[in-house]
């Protein structure tokens, strides 16, 4: 096949017009409408806010970070929080008021927060109360003013003030303006994701990706006026991000806010709130398709599952489809493409395929040993471009360059195969990620860790699969020579350091070197091969 074979979405174009992301969401003619209703819902509590509420929080949110902290444009707030019905607020509040917002996992360990502190430049972190602990120190580390820790409560919490504090301020919210050129080049989220290789680099995603990206969204997932979806997804990934903090308002859609999975309290929200669609993760739907205790609920309401973040096989696809009578679909994309690219509409589910390219999207696939462009039914490295592509890496031009071509194609690492119809499958991961539960793990952060441990001369991570969670990590370890170390130590010493899911669940091979190529770099794929051969012979 010729160079620059492009696919091109079957999609008419959509508009994306030069506006910031809270004129353009809280403004929308469906968030309007529906005034005082809710918009988000606690699926513990059952404590609301409104659409009106919402809004007018943000503003008052964005006014105290002008007024009381003194942000410039585009200064960084960091969130370390569960999702809340709170979590909109400041995200909005935030770039109300010109800044940039940067929300990580909550269930990072203080240095790993740390990290994100500092690599963002945040000059303010939001905490929820149960982490203030974990807040604080990564603050000490990251160099940030205790002063300017603020807690996700009422009140304040050992010593911290209430985020709430912050919206009685002294004066009025300043409208800020942004020019054509900032809305579409400057880092308006920084979410954070290793990309192809290395660790954790701030995603650069502009106002300009997210308006893109709500209607592209759109284009492929119809929303019925009737519509209430559920918020399990963390809010500080970019999937929970833009589908229950964007798109939701954007449309007037409510959402039951649930702070993390937890399969019966999901079950009981869906009865309560009758729920409609469900944007989540393989293993949920791994869960509503075999436990058995789904069956004790009443889940008629629902309509659609939309599955994202990871592979769906189209066997367990098929099974949940099944036993909850509803329409199981795909979508698919990046933290670094805002994140749709691709998704099944509800009307044209292909099982097993992660659906048709979004509007505005053109794509190519690229043999990765020949450079050559792949034509139907061709395995290659999809590589797109569009207005959802993020600007860059933060303070990362290399990263930057080595994923964003000269012609602006995102090279994503994934590989894919497109039929006739123009529904692509994912069919191979050329990059070193591993997704756990559709959570980022970056490999080389685990074997930056490992080689500081002074028994251990060499090592490399890589992903096994896993029913429940699509992939554990698991390492390979070259030990110095007479020393002794078990699994367990290993899997203990990992454990120390690393939020849950990076943890070493896959276990642990001790081999005598790592398989690399002359230039170093470890051959990630000899590795998959001799664990795929080792777990046939268990
Ligand atoms: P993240 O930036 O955390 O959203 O991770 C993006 C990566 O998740 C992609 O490059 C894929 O490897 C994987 N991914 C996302 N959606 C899907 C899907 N529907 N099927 C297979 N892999 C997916």
């Amino acid at each position: 096949m010729s160079r620059n074979n492009i696919f091109r979405s079957s999609y008419p174009e959509v508009p994306v017009p030069a506006i910031d992301v809270p004129s353009f969401v809280l403004h929308s003619p469906d968030f309007a409408a529906r005034g005082d209703q809710p918009a988000y819902i606690d699926a513990v509590t059952g404590e609301t806010i409104s659409f009106r509420g919402l809004r007018l929080r943000a503003e008052a949110f964005a006014a105290g970070l002008q007024r009381t902290l003194a942000m410039p444009k585009w200064g960084v707030v960091a969130v370390y929080s569960p999702n809340t019905i709170h979590y909109p607020m400041l995200v909005f509040g935030t770039l109300i008021a010109g800044c940039t917002i940067s929300g990580a996992n909550p269930t990072y360990t203080a240095d790993e927060l740390a990290y994100q502190l500092s690599d963002s430049g945040a000059s303010v972190l939001v905490v929820a109360a149960e982490f203030v602990a974990n807040g604080r120190a990564a603050a000490r580390k990251a160099g940030l003013d205790e002063k300017r820790i603020f807690v996700l409560a009422p009140q304040a919490v050992d010593g911290l003030e209430s985020v709430f504090t912050l919206l009685r301020s002294d004066g009025p919210l300043r409208p800020v303006k942004f020019t054509a050129d900032e809305l579409a080049n400057r880092a308006a989220y920084l979410c954070y994701s290793s990309g192809t290789t290395g660790r954790s680099k701030g995603v650069m995603t502009t106002h300009r990706n997210i308006v893109a990206n709500i209607a592209q969204v759109l284009a492929i997932f119809k929303v019925a006026p009737d519509s209430t979806w559920i918020g399990v997804l963390p809010f500080y990934h970019i999937y929970g991000l833009v589908i229950s903090l964007h798109c939701a308002p954007f449309k007037g859609v409510p959402v039951v806010v649930m702070p993390k999975f937890d399969l019966e309290r999901l079950l009981s929200a869906i009865e309560r709130y009758k729920i409609t669609e469900m944007f989540i993760v393989p293993p949920i739907i791994l869960a509503l398709a075999k436990a058995p205790i789904v069956s004790k609920y009443n889940l008629k309401s629902l309509r659609a599952l939309v599955s994202g973040a990871a592979p769906l096989g189209s066997e367990l696809a098929d099974e949940a489809a099944k036993r909850l009578n509803v329409i199981v679909t795909q979508a698919y994309g990046l933290t670094e493409t805002s994140p749709l690219l691709h998704g099944c509409p509800y009307d044209k589910v292909v099982s097993g395929s992660i659906g048709v390219l979004a509007p505005n999207v053109e794509a190519r696939l690229v043999n990765p040993d020949t450079e050559k462009d792949c034509g139907h039914n061709e395995p290659g490295e999809l590589w797109v471009r569009g207005p959802n592509i993020m600007k860059g890496y933060h303070n990362n031009k290399k990263a930057t360059d080595e994923s964003i071509d000269t012609e602006g194609f995102f090279h994503t690492g994934d590989i894919a195969v497109v039929n006739e119809n123009g529904y692509f499958f994912i069919v191979d991961r050329l990059k070193e990620l591993i997704k756990y539960k559709g959570l980022q793990v970056p490999p080389a952060e685990l074997e930056a860790k490992l080689l500081a441990n002074p028994k251990i001369a060499d090592a490399a991570v890589i992903g096994t699969p896993d029913e429940r969670a699509g992939e554990l990590p698991l390492a390979y370890v070259v030990l110095q020579p007479g020393v002794k170390l078990t699994e367990k130590e290993i899997q203990e010493y990992i454990a120390k350091q690393v939020a849950p899911h990076k943890q070493l669940r896959g276990g642990v091979v001790f081999i005598d070197a790592i398989p690399k190529a002359a230039s170093g770099k470890i051959l990630r794929r000899q590795l998959r091969l001799d664990d795929a051969e080792r777990r046939k012979k268990a």
